[in-house]
């Protein structure tokens, strides 16, 4: 990597990146070796670096006169006449308890109120960034698990979902017309993101192993003279939306690799991170490897309630830069204001509660759940489908991602077409699942299909995977 290390500035690289102030200590090698004992130096990318990352948007945004002042409200003995808060002897909720099910003993339920003062700032409006609590509690929890300390130049900001968060880093930092890297296939609901900014999307294979860094090598490899090279990579490191795969420690150092020597950002958009169920320890996510390699403040991570708490409570927390950070919250002060207090206080409530081993052992058991639901769902397509669907096995997350055989003749079309037997013939048989060019940016055919196993029960599963293979074997006979 092309990161100097004596601080000198060279001219555009030596400004880039500046020694960190402490001196760190490595908790442990991406291999496990004991390097514990080294001390070693963290450097991190310089804040006013961050500039050239930054979107026009977001450089034009003015901060909020307002929420920019918030702060100061909390000096002793100052009398505000600030902001516009409703007063909250207004407010008719006068508490609020809700049951929750013990993380260590799931028949067990343990009933959970808000405190007088939780319950005030529930119902109030908070921090732009999140609620304070709150993001402290998810600050301890990357510290636990991606080895992350305070002292590195990165914060959280909390957003109503990942999806908000998403869509606020890609316009914080992504002019019209800028290329973007994708992996491809690529989870759908960013694609409007990009789409909408009349990006030029370009697509970085994919097979099991995750996201290919020879792809990527090759692209920035032989980027079109002239052509402003891409800002940002987006990519879902564990149990991909849609196909499912992991991407192996070999393929994540590679491309955190590449994104230093080719300058951009890597969006690590991680809602599945705590539904990985393989059977070899996991992998260090990007946040983390870029800790462990010791240059850090390439890597946006986005982390999801959804898929371990709730969907509808509508919590995802962004990693990061602080710079980039700023600008998203900024956009959040002119949007929305912030995330719902109460939601937010209702999360501290419960996470507090269980502490990071009872989250921890919570989402062991979720695993564990959607683990059994992979094995149930796989059976049934060895049983139905061997010989007219070919799939890689997930190790984390909700989806199976097959290819449907549609040809039968040996000079079979390889690259085939999933729409019409999805979309129509499935559903005949009285099946549904996701055709896989939803999932393409640039509107390619595909054989492939996405099917997802999170809700369908066991006696549902073998009937839904019978009918995919009449579906499939009326594609071959038309
Ligand atoms: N990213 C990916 C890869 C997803 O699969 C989803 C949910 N389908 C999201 C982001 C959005 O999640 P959230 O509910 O946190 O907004």
């Amino acid at each position: 990597p092309q990161i100097p290390t004596n601080g000198k500035d060279i001219k555009g690289i030596g400004d880039r990146i500046i020694p960190h102030s402490s001196v760190l200590p490595v908790v442990a090698d991406v291999d496990g070796d004991a390097k514990a004992a080294t001390q070693l130096q963290v450097k991190r990318i310089s804040p006013s670096y961050y500039t050239k990352f930054l979107s026009d948007a977001a450089k034009e945004r003015k901060p909020s006169p307002i929420r920019g002042l918030f702060p100061l409200e909390k000096t002793p003995g100052l009398i505000s006449l600030l902001a516009g808060k409703p007063n909250p002897a207004t407010f008719p909720f006068t508490s609020l308890t809700f049951g929750a099910r013990s993380p260590t003993d799931p028949n067990k339920e343990l009933s959970l109120s808000l405190d007088e003062a939780d319950l005030q700032q529930g119902l109030q409006y908070g921090d732009t960034a999140g609620l304070k609590k709150l993001c402290d509690w998810f600050a301890g929890l990357q510290t636990l698990n991606h080895g992350r300390k305070k002292n590195e130049g990165w914060r959280i900001s909390v957003g109503s979902g990942s999806q908000d968060l998403l869509y606020k880093a890609v316009t914080a930092m992504v002019n019209r017309g800028d290329s973007v890297l994708v992996e491809s296939p690529v989870y759908a609901g960013v694609i409007p993101l990009f789409q909408n900014l009349h990006c030029d999307l370009i697509e970085v294979e994919t097979d099991g192993e995750g996201i290919s860094s020879d792809s990527l090598r090759f692209i920035l490899e032989n980027w079109p003279v002239g052509k402003a090279k891409p800002k940002v990579l987006y990519t879902v490191p564990y149990g991909c939306n849609p196909t499912g795969m992991t991407a192996t420690l070999k393929r994540r150092k590679e491309v955190l690799r590449l994104a230093q020597e080719h300058d951009f950002i890597i969006l690590e958009d991680d809602p599945y991170f705590y539904l990985y169920y393989g059977d070899t320890p996991r992998y260090p996510s990007y946040f983390s490897l870029e800790r462990q390699e010791l240059e850090v403040g390439r890597v946006l991570r986005f982390d999801s309630l959804s898929k371990i708490l709730s969907a509808g409570i509508r919590i995802g927390f962004a990693s990061g830069p602080e710079a980039l950070l700023a600008a998203m919250d900024s956009h959040t002060a002119t949007a929305n204001l912030q995330v719902s207090s109460l939601t937010q206080a209702i999360t501290f409530t419960l996470l507090d509660s269980w502490g990071y081993d009872g989250f921890m052992k919570h989402t062991e058991t979720v695993a564990n759940f959607y683990r059994k639901k992979r094995d149930v769902f796989e059976s049934a397509m060895k049983k139905h489908l061997s010989g007219l669907a070919e799939w890689n096995t997930p190790e984390a997350g909700m989806f199976f991602w097959f290819k449907l055989l549609l040809n039968d003749k040996p000079d079979r079309d390889e690259t085939g077409d999933s729409e019409a037997a999805i979309k129509t013939r499935a559903f005949e048989r009285g099946v549904l699942a996701l055709p896989g060019a939803v999932f393409l940016p640039n509107s390619r055919k595909t054989a492939y299909v996405r099917a997802s196993f999170s809700l369908t029960g066991e006696e549902d599963v073998n009937e839904a995977v019978q009918r995919l293979r009449l579906a499939i074997l009326d594609s071959r006979a038309a």
